[in-house]
């Protein structure tokens, strides 16, 4: 079938997947064979990495003439997205008035419908941005609140130790 070999041939589309210099601890999406600062020296240290989906619009354009398969979305905004990780990627911010992007706005990753193909009716999905919501950032603080850091690591019997009860 069309859409699970899609998916199997475009991890990153969906899954946001980047790759780390274990030399330099570079982060590049899409992900790299050989990162662009260290080339030999990276040969064989590029890993998958994970991307957290959290970032801040860098810069941003309001798209009026659509490209195919967007008809029905224009006007829609695109941006570059620096992500936490310090990568930047393009994507479309959805959920949003074009006019009240700027710069500095929080994004996150969210999954969203990218284009639908009419002759064979398949749809693709894959990710976009939406602004970050305050219930997201609440939780975030709350949780960096509300979580102690652990004082001390407790006391740990070895695992060959004798039972208690002789
Ligand atoms: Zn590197």
């Amino acid at each position: 079938m069309t859409v699970p070999r899609f998916w199997r041939e475009q991890p990153q589309r969906y899954r946001l997947l980047g790759a780390e210099c274990n030399n330099c601890g570079g982060i590049y999406f899409p992900p790299r064979t050989v990162c662009p600062e260290c080339r030999r020296e990276s040969i064989g240290k590029m890993v998958q990495r994970q991307l957290s989906g959290r970032g801040t619009v860098l810069a941003h354009t309001v798209v009026h003439q659509p490209a195919d398969g967007f008809e029905l979305q224009v006007p829609y905004v695109m941006a570059i997205v620096e992500l936490e990780e310090g990568c930047r990627v393009m994507a479309q911010v959805v959920d949003v008035v074009p006019g009240s992007v700027g710069t500095g706005l929080p994004v996150e990753m969210t999954f969203r419908r990218i284009r639908e193909d009419g002759r064979n009716g398949v749809i693709y999905y894959g990710y976009k941005f939406r602004p970050m919501r305050h219930t997201t950032l609440d939780k975030r603080v709350a949780n960096s609140i509300a979580s102690p850091k652990p004082s001390s690591t407790p006391p740990r019997s070895p695992a060959g130790s004798r039972p208690r009860r002789s």
